[in-house]
């Protein structure tokens, strides 16, 4: 339904001062190439040594190990652009793809019986404080009169309240993406006034402890909105002190009513700390098209090029294909990502048109069982089969499309140097029972393998570690 706001949008939790008149939203004034502060960060140099170690990581991939380091060989794995090859891994990295190499003695050999092989999903937008995935079953509480932000936090605090520890289901979430084939993640975690750092210690102790199974990146996410809850801004600088390795947004207009001063908290602590951004953004209309070409500018204007998302983007689905393609241009230009998880009640993203101007499209789950909705499996293959469904993608062209959305597109998003099907790359990959890349996306094969570091981890949809 056009115009019901996504479970996703608009979450608010600070209800302090909600109450008090506010300022009139802002006009959707006309797209501009150049933001009114511009030249304040022009002046001040995005500076990328400053960034996370993660985000550092080198594009460039290390040079292959030599042979002689092989420990574990897989034969006949159909790759991607469809050759049949035998994988060699060394050292937990791929060593070569091709014929068949020599391998000492004892080396132990995976026939893997041309079956697709692809590299490890990429879940790039997930929300790992707030989800009942490990907690029993919690029925969806509609609102009493209509969508209603108020009510929707109430729900949440008082589902919330009684929910099962954060850790464990943080925990559990996150092994259900792993044993769907998930091995990077970006999580969004709930950063702001009314509950300061409460939900980022846990999710934080999670990340650590899970570090031989998946990568996660996590985003300072303002779900209260940053100018309207009091004490925010403050403390999203604190979580990246603490942890966090991006700083997130929510609605510049709609939320805080402001889009300037809440871009220049968000790029300001990005500008200070050095790490990428990634906003939340369902405003609709021409009205989020302004948004986006305002945050496409500042990033033009910091050179943050390839460091800054816009997650949602909905607005880019909702206006006219010309002015899809104009906007899509300046993205493109500016560097910026956009996430899209095709939610059913929603336009979103025109998928290619933005990969034909460009522009890198990536792709997550957002909320899996929460109180927001009770959707969600942590299956990126299925999030691609989805988003090619919506888009109404049939060529083998399209459903290749996708599947690049949740994998190599999504590492490119992340900014993920150590990764893919290539020699020195970490050996992280599925296997699926497929006979190419349109099939697996089409039919969704659940016995899948998932390998981290050329270990199994997961088969059948279940961790075996
Ligand atoms: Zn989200």
């Amino acid at each position: 339904m056009r115009g019901r706001p996504h479970p996703d949008e608009a979450r608010t939790g600070c209800l302090e001062g909600r109450g008090r008149p506010r300022p009139a939203p802002a006009p959707a004034a006309p797209p501009t190439s150049t933001p009114r502060r511009a030249d304040k960060y022009a002046r001040r140099r995005y500076r990328p040594d400053r960034r996370s170690p993660e985000s550092r990581k080198p594009v460039t991939l290390s040079a292959p190990a030599p042979s002689s380091a092989i420990d574990a060989l897989f034969t006949n794995a159909r790759l991607p652009d469809g050759r049949l090859v035998a994988i060699a891994v060394g050292g937990g990295r791929f060593v070569s793809f091709g014929e068949t190499p020599a391998t000492d003695a004892g080396v132990p050999v995976t026939d893997l019986g041309g079956a697709l092989v692809s590299p490890s999903f990429v879940e790039g937008h997930i929300h790992l404080d707030t989800s009942f995935i490990g907690d029993v079953w919690k029925p969806h509480r509609p609102c009493t009169n209509g969508f209603d932000v108020r009510e929707r936090v109430a729900f949440q605090m008082d589902l919330l309240s009684t929910a099962a520890p954060m850790a464990h289901r943080a925990r559990a979430q996150l092994e259900l993406c792993v044993a769907n084939g998930t091995l990077r993640m970006r999580s969004h975690v709930m950063i702001d006034g009314s509950v300061g750092l409460k939900h980022l210690e846990p999710v934080l102790e999670v990340r650590e402890a899970a570090r031989d199974l998946i990568d996660i990146q996590l985003v300072a996410f303002p779900q209260s909105g940053i100018l309207t809850c009091p004490g925010t801004a403050e403390v999203m600088d604190e979580a990246i002190a603490a942890g966090c390795d991006l700083v997130g947004g929510l609605d510049p207009a709609i939320v805080d009513r402001d889009i300037e001063k809440h871009l220049d908290v968000v790029f300001g602590i990005a500008e200070k700390r050095g790490v990428g951004v990634d906003i939340h953004l369902h405003d609709a209309h021409m009205l989020g098209v302004f948004e986006i070409e305002q945050i496409a500018a500042r990033t033009a204007a910091l050179g943050m090029q390839g460091h800054v998302a816009v997650s949602h983007a909905y607005a880019l689905g909702e206006v006219s294909t010309d002015q899809a393609k104009r906007t899509a241009d300046i993205i493109a230009k500016a560097g910026v990502a956009i996430m899209t998880n095709a939610p059913g009640a929603h336009g979103f993203p025109p998928v290619t048109l933005l990969r034909a101007a460009g522009v890198t499209v990536f792709s997550g789950s957002d909320n899996i069982r929460d109180s927001w909705w009770p959707y969600g499996d942590g299956d990126m293959l299925s999030r691609a089969n989805i988003i090619g469904y919506r888009s109404g993608f049939y060529t083998d062209a399209e459903l290749e499309s996708v599947f690049d959305v949740v994998t190599t597109a999504g590492a490119t998003a992340l900014r993920l140097g150590d990764y893919g099907l290539v020699p020195g790359a970490s050996a992280d990959f599925v296997v699926i029972p497929a006979a190419h890349v349109p099939e697996a996306v089409a039919a969704l094969p659940r016995e899948r393998k998932v390998y981290r570091r050329g270990k199994l981890v997961a088969e059948g949809g279940k961790l075996v570690a």
